[in-house]
Parts: C-alpha cells; sequence; structure tokens
C-alpha cells in the first residue's frame, strides 16, 4: 500500500490509457492531474480523426470493469460474434470466434469511449487539463513544460512523478529518451491504411450483417469494416505502400472507385461517398514501437502506445493499454517507492506487450491472405471439433 504522504501523480495525455489510469488510482486515493494536448471532446466534440471504432476483447472489458466503466461502455458497443468473410465473387461467410455468443468481441466508439472514461475520471477526483501539450521535461529540477497551441502560452508545472499515456508519437518518451536512453527503435510496416465510410440504408438500419467484424482478404491488401451503434460502418482499406496496387498507384479518388470496381465491387456500393472520403482521409502509418526501458527510476514511467504501439491487426493495441492501467494502479498500490512499483510493472508487462506485438503482425497475414483459403477453413473446423 502506498503510505507516502505526496501521493500525487502526473499523467501526460487524457486518451483511452490516460483516462482509465486516472479513474482507478484517483478511486485508489492518489492526487492525479491529467494533461491533454486536445481540447475537451465534450465541450468541442472529439478531434480523434483515425479508427473511428475499435476492437474491445474480453481482456479491455475486464480492465474496463475494474473502473465500474464496463456498463457505460457496453451500453454503446456492438456484438461481433465473427469474421463475415466477402470472396471476390460476392458470396461471404461468417466464420465465428467461438462456438456461441459466450465468445465473442465488439465494436465500440473511440471517441464515445473517451468521453465515458474521461466523466469518470473526473467523478472520482481527478484533475483534467486540457489543451496542455507537452513539449519538454528538465528531470534535474522536475518541471514539465506545457504548452497551449490556442494561445501560444507555455505552461510550467511541477511534479512528483510523471507517467506517459500520450500515444505512439508521446513527449515525455522523447523527454526520457534525452535524459537516458531508451533503447528505442520503430519497424514500420510497409503498409498504410485509409478510413471509408458505410453510412445507414435510407430506412435507418445497418447496410450489411451488424454483428460481424467484416473482411473482404484480397492476398497482399484487405478491407474491413466495423459496426458503429449509429448504424454505420468504418471501413478501413489496407495497401501496401509500394507496388500494384498500392498507395503509390492508388492515389485519386478515381483510382480508389476503380479498385473497389474490380475487387471489393459488393462494398462499392455501400460507400456513396467514397470520393470524399478518399479526399478527406490521409493515409495512416502503422508502425511496431520496441522500448529496452520502459521507466527512468521512480520519475517517469510509460505505458499503452507510448510503450508499445503495435500494427491493429489483432485488434489488441487498447485492449493491451487498458491492462496496462489496471497493472500499473496494482503496482503503485502494493509498493511505497514508485522506482520498485514502476519496475515491477515492466516487468509484469513487457513480455505480454511483446507477445501480443508479434501476434498483431502474424494475424494480418491470417486475415488479408489466409481467411478465405479453403485449406485453411477446415484446419479452422477441425480445431473447433
Ligand atoms: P492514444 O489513444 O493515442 O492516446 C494518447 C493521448 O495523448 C491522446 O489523447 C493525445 O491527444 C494525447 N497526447 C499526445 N501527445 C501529447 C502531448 N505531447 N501532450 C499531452 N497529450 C498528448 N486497438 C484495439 O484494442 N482494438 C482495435 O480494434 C484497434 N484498432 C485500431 C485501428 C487502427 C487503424 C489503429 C491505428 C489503431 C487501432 N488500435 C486498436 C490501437 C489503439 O488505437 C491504441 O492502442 C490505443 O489508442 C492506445 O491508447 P493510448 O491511450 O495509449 O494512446
Amino acid at each position: 500500500m502506498n503510505t507516502s504522504n505526496d501521493n500525487s501523480l502526473t499523467i501526460v495525455g487524457a486518451g483511452l490509457a490516460g483516462a482509465l489510469l486516472a479513474t482507478l488510482l484517483a478511486r485508489r486515493g492518489w492526487t492525479i492531474d491529467v494533461y491533454e494536448k486536445r481540447g475537451d471532446p465534450r465541450v468541442k466534440g472529439y478531434e480523434g480523426g483515425r479508427s473511428i471504432n475499435l476492437a474491445l476483447a474480453e481482456r479491455g472489458l475486464n480492465a474496463l470493469r475494474q473502473a465500474d466503466a464496463d456498463g457505460p461502455v457496453m451500453a454503446q458497443a456492438v456484438m461481433m460474434r465473427g469474421r463475415m468473410v466477402h470472396f471476390l465473387d460476392g458470396q461471404s461467410q461468417l466464420q465465428r470466434y467461438g462456438r456461441d455468443d459466450s465468445e465473442v468481441i465488439w465494436s465500440v466508439h473511440r471517441g464515445d469511449l473517451n468521453i465515458t472514461l474521461l466523466d469518470l475520471a473526473e467523478r472520482a477526483g481527478a484533475k483534467l487539463h486540457f489543451d496542455r501539450r507537452l513539449e519538454s521535461v528538465d528531470f534535474e529540477v522536475r518541471t514539465a513544460r506545457f504548452r497551449d497551441d490556442r494561445t501560444d502560452q507555455p505552461h510550467e508545472i511541477g511534479f512528483r512523478a510523471l507517467v506517459g499515456a500520450d500515444g505512439a508519437g508521446s513527449a515525455l518518451r522523447a523527454a526520457m529518451n534525452r535524459r537516458s536512453g531508451l533503447g528505442e527503435r520503430t519497424e514500420f510496416l510497409d503498409h498504410s491504411y485509409k478510413e471509408l465510410e458505410i453510412p445507414p440504408a435510407p430506412d435507418g438500419s445497418f447496410r450489411i450483417e451488424p454483428n460481424a467484424l467484416h473482411i473482404w482478404p484480397r492476398g497482399h491488401y484487405m478491407c474491413i469494416a466495423l459496426p458503429n451503434d449509429e448504424k454505420t460502418f468504418t471501413v478501413t482499406l489496407f495497401l501496401p505502400n509500394e507496388g500494384d496496387p498500392s498507395f503509390a498507384t492508388v492515389k485519386t479518388a478515381a483510382d480508389a472507385r476503380a479498385l473497389f470496381e474490380r475487387d471489393f465491387a459488393d462494398a462499392l456500393p455501400l460507400i456513396p461517398q467514397l470520393d470524399e472520403d478518399w479526399q478527406r482521409n490521409p493515409p495512416g502509418t502503422l508502425a511496431t514501437l520496441y522500448l529496452d526501458r520502459w521507466h527512468l527510476g521512480g520519475d517517469a514511467v510509460l505505458l499503452g502506445d507510448a510503450a508499445h504501439a503495435m500494427v491493429p491487426f489483432h485488434g489488441q493495441g487498447m485492449n493491451c493499454a487498458f491492462e496496462d492501467c489496471v497493472a500499473l494502479a496494482r503496482k503503485l498500490e502494493a509498493s511505497d517507492d514508485l522506482a520498485a512499483a514502476f519496475a515491477a510493472f515492466e516487468a509484469d508487462r513487457k513480455p505480454n506487450a511483446a507477445a501480443i506485438q508479434q501476434m498483431a503482425l502474424e494475424n494480418y497475414l491470417e486475415m488479408r491472405d489466409r481467411v478465405d483459403d479453403p485449406d485453411f477453413l477446415l484446419q479452422r473446423e477441425l480445431e473447433r471439433a
């Protein structure tokens, strides 16, 4: 248990991990301040701009239960009982994730989820500071400098310890690296993604089966679609960066339309705003981040994407980040010594994160190349029998 007089922690980033961790710690009596570079999404709307919905699995749901966040989150979640594979000839087939609906995953809206977690964090007593982008840290004198991007005003604060929940491009990680190398390396995937949308049908219903994660596997590339509770689907096209087809050859909306006509013909009529979506959303890059160390003694620690960003093909980045939050809160509760708690957290979670990162890379091959392979399907049937 934490018996130190100063039980304050400063979290950088009020995204998914930052907000959940703030809730868990504030409920345990910690004094928590959270600094977020964006504005408050509850006031000005969510500005996420990428991966609009996410697959929530049992690992993440279990972590949400620890903060009593599962009720409000699940009220907006859409169940996905399996992969709906769309073959080139227009046929489709549901491949269940488990034997029945006790083994399913859930599609959740990133913005709604973030807002739910921010409300819970604030209710638990955490102080949220928006429009505060971390710029630099002076670990000698224990000050962190933030900037308000609206006014360009700097803000300096003192801290006892910093927790980096500021995502894959973590500014805290960069500051820690400057103080003492973390052994950072990033491996970029030679594929990127683009998001499109399937709107509701004219009668307001879903246009395709809602309770599935839709996949159009096409060998070296693929499309997927996840349902949203407002009856839309977010479609993600994954393409190589080079070769044909790739983001180098499919550049304009007309190129994209031609690709869909040829390879995703049944999906094309479902995406009436294809041209606008294509022009509006730039391709997103995909990478795996590896670090040798996640913490600097008791001064700072990283979690979530800031520590172990991964490619999205296992749908586990957020789930893994949520598990980190539960693990870190437990380690902090068990020890009075921040350095020991951070070290125990790293020892516990780093091997898990590395395993999930590897599975995520492997699952890309399975999703784009094997889920429509008759031998693979037979193998799955045999495994299930
Ligand atoms: P983030 O969600 O990135 O939050 C970081 C927060 O820090 C943000 O609010 C940001 O504004 C803030 N911030 C950044 N820099 C600063 C700064 N300098 N100062 C202050 N604040 C800062 N995961 C799943 O589990 N299931 C999925 O289905 C899934 N699908 C995905 C699909 C795609 C296309 C992508 C790209 C990712 C997907 N993921 C999925 C991964 C998931 O999005 C991440 O793992 C998750 O968002 C990590 O949460 P986080 O809180 O660590 O980081």
